[in-house]
């Protein structure tokens, strides 16, 4: 059995605690390796290292900073292919969304790559008689991101490109159900010239995790994962006085307006409700269709779509979806298909008895559709995470905003209409944090910032982008007078950054 340890110095280190978890392969529901599940002695250890490398790394000038992040993404497209078959395998998806999980992470890299522009301070000259005033952004130190299993490319990207590219030497702790794929990326950090401890991945558990939240030497804590989770991680890490930004849970609805395309509409639910089996953040978990009429045509075409999804292994290119991550993930799905029955949903179609031949013991679910959920259900007001859509009918656009706008949760919204007035209204009053018109997925591109509203986000800046930048810097501002007069002679050749 492949065991996987931490990133510790610059390489590979086994796990000294004992203990280790599972990591399965979803589609065929085997185990394929164990994870070492670091214990608080191991995090302090991995910290140490990273705080001794920090000092010269934060001294690097920015422009050098960024070339290691060059060459990674050099490095990341010749192991692309390998990438994304390790990704697929741990975590279920379909090896062309394990592609997009590797893309929508390297375009943070390549954001972090313009960190020389991006950290450029400001300054005034003559602020008062002889005064200049300038600020500047310097790195915090050592800080730590603690990522889902849902994307494990894209998030610890997200996390560790801006921090390092900052300055800053960042400690990962990925999801203990898909470390792989982390791991490899730190080996590929590595190569690409990043000097030893300035990436450590430490993988584990809640004693991890707590020996971060406490640790004195870190100072910034990036979490992504449920939203329990982010409320405790939050509230502890900024106790202990870390700068804490957590992203966590969704419900995200997609309102139907009457004069949407209905073609167009249905295909966007079920690509966004159904990719990657609905183990998105951004995934929409609920179809709001605007009056009697768009309700009834949006059920005719949609069920017969969701009958015919495509569920296949990972390593299947055609497959519309692969397996859910665990087998204990699955039942939890199901068991909330069974809640939506008994609180009186319509289910039109149930896919929880669906099989694969030949991979019987994958965690395996068929597409589910509910009609006639109300906000008062819990399938409504919780979080899925599986390939599970629900059906919420509202009367008129206003009942239409008003859903996701109280909804506890405020990740991702979408409007499908044709009518710009609409969608201008919507976009301006919804109470949530990326809005999509006719665009089901507003995952924002990486020079914009991503971050949920409500429970979906607990902290002030948002993750990648401009946000990205201040999270992992702090600014000094200097206010200088000087008595006038050239002190040093003429410099003849030409300044450069080597
Ligand atoms: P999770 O909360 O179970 O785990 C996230 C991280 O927290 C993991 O690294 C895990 O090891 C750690 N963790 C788990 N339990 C802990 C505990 N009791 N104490 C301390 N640490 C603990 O989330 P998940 O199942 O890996 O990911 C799915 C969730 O992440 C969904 O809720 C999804 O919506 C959310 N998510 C949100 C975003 C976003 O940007 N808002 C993006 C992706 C995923």
């Amino acid at each position: 059995m492949r065991t996987i340890g931490h990133f510790i110095g610059g390489r590979e280190v086994e796990g000294q605690s004992g203990r280790f978890a599972d990591v399965f392969i979803p589609m065929t529901g085997e185990v394929g390796a164990k994870v070492a599940l670091a214990s608080a002695a191991e995090v302090r250890a991995a910290v140490e290292n990273a705080k001794a490398a920090q000092p010269a790394w934060g001294a690097t000038n920015p422009q050098r900073r960024a070339r290691v992040l060059m060459k990674f993404l050099e490095l990341v497209q010749r192991d692309f292919d390998s990438l994304a078959e390790l990704l697929a395998r741990e975590h279920g998806k379909t090896i062309p969304d394990a592609r997009g999980d590797i893309q929508r992470g390297l375009e943070v890299v390549e954001f972090a790559c313009g960190v020389p522009h991006l950290m450029k301070g400001e300054y005034t000259e003559g602020a008062g008689p002889g005064i200049d005033v300038y600020s500047m952004r310097q790195p915090l130190g050592v800080v730590a991101g603690i990522t889902p299993f849902n994307f494990p490319a894209m998030i610890p990207m997200w996390k560790f490109a801006p921090a390092i590219a900052c300055g800053n030497a960042f400690i990962l702790k990925p999801s203990e159900r898909d470390p792989s794929v982390p791991m490899r990326l730190a080996e590929l950090m590595i190569e690409a010239g990043l000097p030893e401890g300035i990436l450590n991945v430490v993988n584990g558990d809640k004693e991890a995790v707590d020996a971060i939240l406490d640790d004195p030497d870190i100072m910034a804590v990036g979490f992504v994962g449920s939203s329990s989770i982010a409320e405790y991680i939050y509230s502890r890490g900024s106790s202990n006085g870390k700068r804490v930004q957590c992203f966590g849970g969704a419900k995200n609805h997609m309102i139907i307006m009457p004069d949407a395309d209905l073609d167009q509409a249905v295909d966007a639910l079920i690509g966004a409700g159904y990719g990657s089996a609905g183990e998105r953040c951004m995934a929409i978990s609920v179809a709001v269709p605007v009056g009697q009429v768009t309700a009834e045509r949006l059920v005719e075409k949609l069920v017969p779509r969701v009958e015919s999804l495509k569920i296949g292994p990972s390593t299947d290119t055609t497959a519309d979806y692969g397996p859910l991550v665990t087998k204990a993930h699955l039942e939890k799905v199901k068991a909330y298909v069974e809640l939506g029955i008994q609180e009186g949903a319509k289910l039109l179609v149930d896919g929880r008895n669906f099989t694969l031949q030949g991979y019987e013991n994958g965690f395996y679910m068929g597409g589910c559709l509910f009609d006639h959920v109300t906000p008062g259900m819990r399938i409504y007001k919780e979080e899925i995470f599986g390939p599970v859509l629900s059906i919420v009918r509202a009367h008129n656009y206003e009942e239409a905003l008003r859903l996701p706008s109280e909804h506890q949760y405020g990740n991702g919204v979408a409007i499908f209409t044709r009518d710009g007035d609409a969608a201008r209204d919507f976009a301006a009053k919804v109470n949530v944090g990326m809005v999509g018109i006719n665009v089901p997925i507003p995952v924002p591109i990486a020079y914009y910032t991503f971050g949920g509203w409500k429970r979906s986000g607990f902290g002030d800046l948002n993750q990648h982008g401009p946000d990205s930048i201040r999270f992992y810097t702090k600014t000094k501002t200097v206010t200088s007078r000087w008595p006038s007069g050239v002190k040093e002679g003429a410099e003849f050749v030409i300044p450069t950054m080597n």
